[in-house]
């Protein structure tokens, strides 16, 4: 599970990390007023941050420094009526519903830094580096000497020395390098204490040296985390932070009838039960030349008024030009499966052609029903196997 930077913020700030004060705000009349408060408040920069689950904000134009209230106006006007492009969105972008208005702060220097669990060694490792900011993913590509690495041992965790002397490795002087290596122990705390897959502060940012602090200050600006699923139901407060505005509304809509459902790119719908019947169904489509425009997995025991949503589901979406079923009935029986689709095309109706291919329990009695219900149901085509169904379905859809 994904969260949004505001949220993040404060759950690095619930830490003690130390982290720009910020208020979310849902209209630009909001982020006005708030940035008028700050302005007031003798905070001489405010910036202006589009809060959706993706990053590569800042060079999409979604990140803005603003010097007045109305400078914050205008930009929170922007994010709020154009859709945010980066390489990490979907082609067309993504709405932004919420921003985040925070005080802006000078920086000396941006720093790169996560926790994430390194699957090689088996450990949660930090991640550092003193290129921090919009380009991390360049500077790991070409130069990748510049990334640190440090593992945190499972039973002892990270030791204080470790995060002095990575702090001293990204060139942190003076008072800075306790700030740096206090952040990194918290960092890694909250990491394990919250379940994290990854916790990722970029940029940790050093402030210019000023009378209260001769050493610059460290400060967390941008932060993102992802939790594990499977470890949620042991953290009421991060299940509290889930926004389903930012979820694919169909995805959601199948999980509430116990179906997975994951939206992709091509124009092949696919029903299927089990998870690695779903990819080799894909594989076969993509080897005769189609893209699946989703794979739809039913499971083993779904119910006819389960499988109907399903159809729904998958024909809601207009990209779909024609969709394959093929299911191997093993707990799940063909029948229920074929009665659904007799169903389906009298409640939801087949726009466009659907392939069949159904063996396993009870395929007899499926093979009956669906017999019956073709003059009903014109558009619909059996298929004798997997390679057959694959082949019929990509020459329907063109
Ligand atoms: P991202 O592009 O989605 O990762 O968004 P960030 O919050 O990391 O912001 C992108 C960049 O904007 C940062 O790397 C900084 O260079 C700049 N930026 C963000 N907040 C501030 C701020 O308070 N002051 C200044 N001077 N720059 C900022
Ligand atoms: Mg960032």
């Amino acid at each position: 599970m994904k969260i949004h930077e505001y949220q993040a913020r404060q759950l690095l700030a619930d830490a003690g990390i130390p982290v720009p004060a910020g208020s979310m705000v849902t209209t630009s009349d909001e982020a006005h007023q708030v940035a008028r408060d700050m302005f007031e408040a003798e905070c001489g920069l405010a910036v202006v941050k589009a809060q959706v689950h993706a990053g590569g904000r800042g060079k999409a134009g979604f990140v803005k420094l603003a010097r007045t209230a109305e400078e914050a106006h205008e930009a929170a006007r922007f994010m709020f009526t154009n859709r945010m492009v980066s390489p990490q969105t979907p082609p067309d972008g993504l709405h932004v519903s919420k921003l985040l208005i925070a005080s802006g702060v000078d920086i000396d220097s941006e720093f790169y830094l996560a926790v994430t669990l390194d699957r090689d060694s088996g450990c949660a490792t930090l991640i550092a580096s003193a290129e921090g900011g919009v380009e991390i993913e360049q500077v790991a590509h070409d130069r990748p000497e510049a990334i640190l690495k440090v593992q945190v041992h499972p039973l002892i965790g990270l030791q204080q020395w470790q995060a002095r002397d990575l702090a001293f490795k990204l060139g942190f002087k003076g008072k800075a390098v306790m700030q740096a290596a206090d952040v990194m122990l918290k960092l890694v705390d909250l990491f394990n204490g919250t379940d994290a897959s990854i916790a990722e502060i970029n940029p940790l940012i050093l402030t210019p040296p000023s009378s209260d602090h001769p050493d610059g200050q460290v400060l967390a600006i941008d932060a993102k985390f992802n939790f594990d699923d499977n470890a949620l139901f042991r953290h009421r407060n991060i299940q509290a932070l889930f926004d389903p505005a930012e979820e694919n509304q169909a995805e959601l809509e199948a999980k509430e009838f116990g179906l997975s459902y994951i939206a992709l790119e091509g124009t092949i719908g696919c029903l299927v039960n089990g998870a690695g019947l779903a990819m080799s169904t894909m594989d076969i489509i993509k080897l005769h030349g189609g893209e699946p425009a989703n794979f739809l997995d039913v499971g083993g025991s779904a119910t006819e008024e389960a499988v109907e949503e399903a159809f729904r589901i998958i024909l809601s979406d207009d990209s779909v030009k024609g969709i394959l079923v093929n299911i191997f009935g093993g707990i799940m029986r063909c029948d229920t499966i074929a009665r659904a689709i007799v169903t389906a095309a009298k409640n939801v109706g087949f726009t466009v052609p659907l392939v069949v291919r159904l063996e396993g329990t009870n395929v007899t009695e499926a093979r009956r029903v669906l017999e019956e219900a073709q003059t009903d149901l014109p558009s619909m085509i059996t298929a004798n196997d997997l390679d057959d169904a694959a082949e019929k379905i990509t020459r329907a859809v063109g």
